[in-house]
């Protein structure tokens, strides 16, 4: 087991390598002892996409991990995780950010967040569209409401297809997006420098397009 994780381990920092991008490694589903074999191997940066589990593995392991959290949010979770959680990937509405602003709060924090945009074929994925975004960013940048949250860039998942030109289109037109709104970098609470797109099947073809995260886990961990 910890022979296989080290190899495929290898295997995708490889591939990373000549692009200036960082691995989360998706634990999701993944038992306690899994993620301690990736820990013991050096690999401390998870992603995680229920707060629930995510909390019981935050709490059952050392304390240099840091955890991303990568699904879809619901602002009623956002309170087991404000103390510690590392970047939040999914924000797809202000009502959210209002919410993770407030608990950053409490804790004395500013939590990284993530905006997704939609870009997929598919309509039953999260996420915003670019107006939908424009408008997030304007509401957000500066405020004095919004100091404990800071936007520091995209999130977005291709379509689910073996069409490789497709998926190729899809993260262009996200790093396009990306790019033209940093506009909106304030040196404040607005800092669009992440561009967290690819996951197993299609990190090489995000990376090739720019991605500075890669979400890679059942290419590490197996098969859910
Ligand atoms: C599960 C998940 C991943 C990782 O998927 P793999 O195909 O196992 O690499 C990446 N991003 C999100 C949002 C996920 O939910």
């Amino acid at each position: 087991m910890e022979n296989a994780i080290s190899e495929r381990f290898n295997s995708i920092i490889q591939k990373i390598k000549p692009f200036q991008a960082q691995l989360i490694a998706v634990t999701k589903t993944k038992p306690i002892s899994t993620l301690e074999i990736a820990y013991n191997l050096g690999y401390k940066t998870f992603g995680e996409n229920k707060v629930q589990e995510m909390v019981e593995k935050y709490e059952a392991l050392p304390k240099d991990i840091q955890w991303h959290l990568i699904g879809h949010l619901q602002s009623n979770k956002v309170k087991y995780m404000a103390h510690f959680v590392s970047m939040i990937h999914g924000v797809d509405s202000l009502d959210l950010l209002k919410e993770i602003n407030k608990q950053a709060k409490k804790h004395n924090r500013i939590i990284p967040c993530l905006l997704q945009i939609f870009i997929a074929t598919e309509d039953t994925k999260f996420g915003l569209d670019i107006t939908e975004a424009e408008a997030i960013l304007k509401k957000i940048n500066n405020s004095t409401e919004f100091q404990n949250i800071s936007i520091t860039g995209l999130m977005g998942m291709a379509s689910f297809t073996d069409n490789k030109t497709q998926i190729d289109f899809e993260f262009k037109s996200l790093n396009k997006h990306f790019q033209n709104l940093q506009i909106f970098n304030n040196g404040n609470n607005i800092n669009l420098i992440e561009l967290s797109m690819g996951m197993s099947g299609d990190f090489e073809i995000a990376l090739q397009n720019g991605s500075t995260l890669v979400r890679v886990g059942s290419s590490i961990f197996g098969e859910r």
